[in-house]
C-alpha cells in the first residue's frame, strides 16, 4: 500500500496510491461505486496506466455500527491519518449515544479546520438566477470555532443559571433581557483559528491565480469575534503576503455577511475566494449551491492544510426517500473526487471529468433531479449516468 505523505509542507503523492473511503449510509451505496467507476476511468485515461488509485474501504455510520458496534471506529480515524487523503459518502446522524454528528466528530478529531466548497455553474443546469454563469467562487468556511463549538446551556438548567450569575455578578453584564428563561451559547473565535483559515484561502487564491479573497463577517455588530476575524485577516495578509498585495497579485477585501448574501445574487462576478466563519459559511454555502443547481451537484471537502489531512465528501445527506431506487445524482461525490484529484496534483484526470460532465449536461443528459428541469432533459439512472460519463471522458 502506498500512502500520501506530507513532507516539509508539501504533499508527496505516489503514482500507485491508496485512498480510504467511507461508502456512506442511504444513497452512499449508490453514489460511491458510481464515483469510483468514473474516477478510475479518468485516471486510467489521463495517465495511461502510469497512475492508479487502490481504494480501501473504512467504516463509519450504519455499516460500521452493524459490523463493529461502533459508529466511528478508531481504525477509520487511523486510516485517514495514515493515508492523509480520503473520501466519504453521506452519513446518518445516530440517535442517542452521545454523538451529535459523525461528520462533526470526524472534523474535530482530525482538526479539519477548512470546509472548502467550490461553487460554479454548468451549462445546461437550470438555475433560479438570470446569470448563473457569473457564479464562480470557492468558499473557505472555518470548521472548528464560532457558535458551532457546541458550548451552550439550556434555559433553566443549573449551568445556565451559574453562567448567568457569573456574567452578571462578576462581569457586570446587565443586558440579558429575560435571564430566568434564557439559554446561553459561547462563540469562541481565535486569532490562530482565523489566521490558519484565511492563510489557506489566500494560498489557494494565489496558487490558482484567482482575482480576490473576500473576508465575510458581521463585525459591525460582533466587534471582537467577527470583527477580530476581519482585522486579523487584513493584518495577516499585510504581514505574510505584503509583496503579493502590493504588486496586485493578491486583492483582499471584506463584506458584511447580510450584504454579501444580497450581493452574490446581484453581482456574483465580484467575488472569487471567500473566507468566512463557521455559521456565516453554513448559510453562504447553501445559498450559493442553490444558485447553480443545488444539492445533487455541490462538492465539498474538509481539510487541514498544515497536516495535509483531507476528507472529500458528498455535501448532501443520506436521502432516505430515494435510497435504493437507483435514481440518486452521483455528481456531488464525483465533483468532490475532482477536488481530491486537484488536491493530489492529478488535475488532468479531474479536468477530463468536468469537461465530460459539461458535455453531458449541455445535451440534457443527467439524473432525474436535474433532467426534469432541462428543456431537452433525458433522465438516466445513477448507474446509466455513471456509464455515460465514464464513456464520455
Ligand atoms: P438530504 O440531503 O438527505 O435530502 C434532502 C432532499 O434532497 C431529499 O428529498 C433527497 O431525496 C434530495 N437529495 C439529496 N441528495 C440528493 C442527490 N444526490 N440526488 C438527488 N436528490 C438528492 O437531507 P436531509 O433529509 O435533511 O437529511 C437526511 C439524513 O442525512 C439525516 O440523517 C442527516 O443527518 C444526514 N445528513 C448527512 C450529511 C453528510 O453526511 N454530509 C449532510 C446532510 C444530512
Amino acid at each position: 500500500m502506498s500512502s500520501i505523505k506530507m513532507i516539509d509542507g508539501r504533499l508527496q503523492v505516489p503514482d500507485q496510491v491508496t485512498i480510504p473511503y467511507i461508502e456512506g449510509d442511504g444513497v452512499g451505496a449508490e453514489v460511491t461505486p458510481a464515483c469510483q467507476q468514473v474516477v478510475d476511468a479518468a485516471v486510467s485515461k489521463a495517465y495511461q496506466g502510469r497512475r492508479r488509485i487502490d481504494w480501501i474501504e473504512v467504516y463509519a455510520g450504519g455499516k460500521a455500527h452493524q459490523l463493529t458496534g461502533e459508529w466511528l471506529p478508531q481504525t477509520t480515524i487511523y486510516a485517514f491519518r495514515e493515508h492523509v487523503v480520503g473520501i466519504k459518502g453521506p452519513l446518518m446522524t445516530p440517535v442517542g449515544g452521545g454523538i451529535r454528528s459523525l461528520n462533526v466528530a470526524l472534523r474535530q478529531t482530525l482538526d479539519l479546520y477548512v470546509c472548502q466548497r467550490p461553487v460554479r455553474w454548468f451549462r445546461g443546469i437550470e438555475s433560479p438566477v438570470k446569470h448563473p454563469e457569473r457564479v464562480d467562487m470557492c468558499i473557505f468556511r472555518e470548521n472548528t470555532e464560532d457558535i458551532y463549538a457546541g458550548i451552550e446551556w439550556d434555559a433553566g438548567s443549573a449551568e445556565a443559571k451559574k453562567f448567568y450569575k457569573f456574567i452578571h455578578e462578576e462581569m457586570g453584564v446587565t443586558k440579558v433581557r429575560f435571564p430566568e428563561t434564557s439559554s446561553f451559547g459561547v462563540k469562541p473565535v481565535s486569532k490562530e483559528g482565523s489566521e490558519r483559515l484565511i492563510r489557506s484561502a489566500i494560498e489557494y487564491a494565489l496558487s490558482h491565480h484567482l482575482p480576490s479573497v473576500t473576508l465575510v463577517h458581521k463585525g459591525n455588530i460582533m466587534k471582537y469575534t467577527e470583527g477580530g476575524f476581519k482585522r486579523w485577516g487584513y493584518e495577516l495578509a499585510e504581514r505574510e503576503y505584503g509583496e503579493a498585495l502590493h504588486s496586485g497579485r493578491l486583492v483582499i477585501k471584506d463584506c458584511i455577511c447580510d450584504a454579501f448574501l444580497q450581493n452574490t445574487l446581484l453581482k456574483p462576478e465580484e467575488y472569487s475566494v471567500i473566507a468566512t466563519m463557521n455559521l456565516n459559511g453554513d448559510y453562504i454555502s447553501d445559498q450559493l449551491a442553490a444558485m447553480v443547481g443545488g444539492i445533487g451537484i455541490a462538492p465539498g471537502a474538509n481539510i487541514n492544510y498544515q497536516s495535509g489531512i483531507a476528507i472529500f465528501e458528498a455535501t448532501h445527506g443520506i436521502a432516505p426517500d430515494i435510497a435504493g431506487q437507483g435514481v440518486v445524482n452521483p455528481c456531488s461525490l464525483i465533483l468532490s473526487a475532482v477536488m481530491m484529484l486537484d488536491y493530489m496534483g492529478w488535475q488532468e484526470a479531474g479536468l477530463l471529468i468536468t469537461q465530460a460532465m459539461e458535455r453531458l449536461f449541455s445535451q440534457g443528459i443527467a439524473t432525474a433531479d436535474l433532467a426534469k428541469y432541462m428543456p431537452n432533459g433525458q433522465p438516466l439512472s445513477t448507474k446509466a449516468f455513471a456509464d455515460r460519463l465514464a464513456a464520455a471522458l
